[in-house]
C-alpha cells in the first residue's frame, strides 16, 4: 500500500510554475529522500501533502485520502517538522510535551522518556535556552513519541554539527526503520540522505526526474573512470549513450552512466572505449546522481533556449 499517491499534481505562485505535472508515490514503511536543488518545489510538496495548500491541479492522496479532506484522526498520525521549524521558546520541554500528549492518542511516554534520554535533553530547562541542534533534536522528539504513520521532514540537518546529524540519523532510523513508520524528508544533506533512505526522488524546476527505489537507483547509475591507451583525444558520447556529467582530464573520462539494459555495463562500455587501459564502475552514489541529473536538465534546458532564440 502507498501512503502518499500523487498524480498530475501542479501548482503555481502568480506566473511562478512551482510544480509541473508530479507524479510519484511513497510505499508504506519507506525511508523517503525527495531531493531537489534550491527552488525546484520540495517545500511547496509537503505543504500540499498535509494541507497547507492546496493544489490547483491533480490528485494528492495521502494515507488514502485526499490531503485537504484528512480526518482530525488522520491527521493525529502524522507529524510535520517544517523547514526553520520553531518551538515555543518560553515552554521548557515538559510543558511542550504536556501540551501535545492529549492531542494525539498515540503518544507514547516511554518513547518520548527514552529519546530524552539519547539526545541528551532535559525536559526542565526552556526551549529558548536549547542550542538550535538541542531545538532540532525536541522537534523530533516530539514527532516521533505520537507513533506517526508518516513523518514529513523538510531540511531536517540545516545547520547541524555532524555529531547532532548522526544522533537524529540514528534516532529516527531506530525508531522509524526498525517499526516500519514511512517517512519522507527533503535535505541538502545528501550524506545523511544516503545513510537513511531507502527510496528516492529528484525534482528540478518542479519536475519530478526521477522517483525509484534505492536499489533501483544503484542497479541503473554507475559512476565510470575509464584511462585510454596512448595520446589524448576529445571523447564525447554517441547517440543513444546515456552519459551523465562528462569531464575529461587528459586521457582519463569519468561520467555517471544511466544504464537501463540488461547487459552488464562493463560490456557495453568495452565497445565504447576499445583504447582502454583501465575500466571502473562502481555504483554512483546519490551525490553523483544529484549533481549528473541536475546538469543533464541544465544542458537539454539551455540547448531548447539555444534552438527558440
Ligand atoms: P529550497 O531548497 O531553496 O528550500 P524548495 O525546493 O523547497 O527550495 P520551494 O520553496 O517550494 O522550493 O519553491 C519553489 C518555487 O516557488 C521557487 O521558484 C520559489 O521562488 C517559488 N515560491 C516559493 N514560495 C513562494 C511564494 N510564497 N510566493 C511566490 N513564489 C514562491
Amino acid at each position: 500500500m502507498a501512503v502518499i499517491e500523487v498524480s498530475h499534481l501542479s501548482y503555481r505562485y502568480g506566473r511562478v510554475d512551482a510544480l509541473r505535472d508530479v507524479a510519484f508515490s511513497v510505499p508504506e514503511g519507506a525511508l523517503f529522500a525527495l531531493l531537489g536543488p534550491n527552488g525546484s518545489g520540495k517545500t511547496t510538496l509537503l505543504q500540499i501533502l498535509t494541507g497547507l495548500r492546496r493544489a490547483r491541479a491533480g490528485r494528492v492522496r495521502v494515507l488514502g485520502t485526499d490531503s485537504v479532506s484528512l480526518t482530525i484522526h488522520q491527521r493525529q498520525r502524522i507529524s510535520y517538522i517544517a523547514e526553520g521549524q520553531r518551538l515555543p521558546g518560553w515552554m521548557r520541554l515538559e510543558q511542550l510535551e504536556a501540551y501535545l500528549r492529549p492531542l494525539y492518542p498515540t503518544w507514547d511516554e516511554a518513547l518520548a522518556s527514552s529519546l530524552r534520554d539519547r539526545f541528551g535533553l532535559d525536559r526542565a530547562r526552556k526551549i529558548r535556552a536549547m542550542s538550535r541542534g538541542e531545538q532540532m533534536k525536541a522537534a523530533l522528539l516530539c514527532a516521533l513519541a505520537s507513533r506517526p504513520k508518516l513523518l514529513l521532514m523538510d531540511e531536517p540537518f540545516t545547520g547541524m554539527d555532524a555529531m547532532v546529524k548522526d544522533d537524529l540519523v540514528r534516532g529516527l532510523l531506530d525508531c522509524a526503520g526498525s517499526e516500519g513508520w514511512s517517512v519522507l524528508l527533503c535535505s541538502h544533506d545528501i550524506g545523511e540522505l544516503e545513510l537513511l533512505a531507502d527510496w528516492v526522488a529528484f525534482l528540478d524546476r518542479g519536475e519530478m526526474r526521477l522517483s525509484a527505489s534505492l536499489d533501483d537507483v544503484r542497479a541503473r547509475f554507475k559512476r565510470v573512470e575509464v584511462t585510454l591507451e596512448g595520446p589524448a583525444v576529445d571523447v564525447s558520447p554517441r547517440a543513444g549513450d546515456e552519459w551523465l556529467a562528462v569531464q575529461q582530464a587528459g586521457n582519463r573520462v569519468s561520467f555517471v552512466l544511466d544504464h537501463r539494459d540488461d547487459v552488464p555495463p562493463e560490456i557495453t562500455l568495452r565497445g565504447s572505449f576499445p583504447r582502454a587501459t583501465r575500466l571502473d564502475v562502481r555504483d554512483a552514489t546519490l551525490r553523483e546522481l544529484f549533481v549528473a541529473l541536475a546538469t543533464r536538465h541544465r544542458s537539454e534546458r539551455s540547448a531548447e533556449m539555444e534552438v527558440t532564440t
